[in-house]
């Protein structure tokens, strides 16, 4: 926190209004993260699962080209 009012916002690389923000505790210490980046990557979570499911047939016949290629490619 600084006289500013603001915080380092260590997912964002910027600098937040404090109040935005939330004092985040892990293994490596403290860090300031605003709240605004955590409520989306939850959300992002569940609207990536919704998605994966709706695409996981699309993509799964798209990856098999893919690991194919990767393997001749990776031969040699
Ligand atoms: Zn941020």
């Amino acid at each position: 926190m600084s006289d500013d009012g603001t915080t380092y916002c260590y997912h964002c690389g910027t600098r937040h209004p404090t109040v935005e923000m939330k004092l985040i505790v892990s293994k490596g210490g403290k860090r300031w993260r605003c709240i605004k980046s955590i409520k989306a990557a939850n959300q992002g979570r569940a609207a990536r699962e919704a998605f994966g499911r709706q695409t996981t047939e699309l993509n799964k016949a798209e990856a098999r080209s893919k690991v194919k290629a990767l393997q001749n490619a990776g031969q040699g």
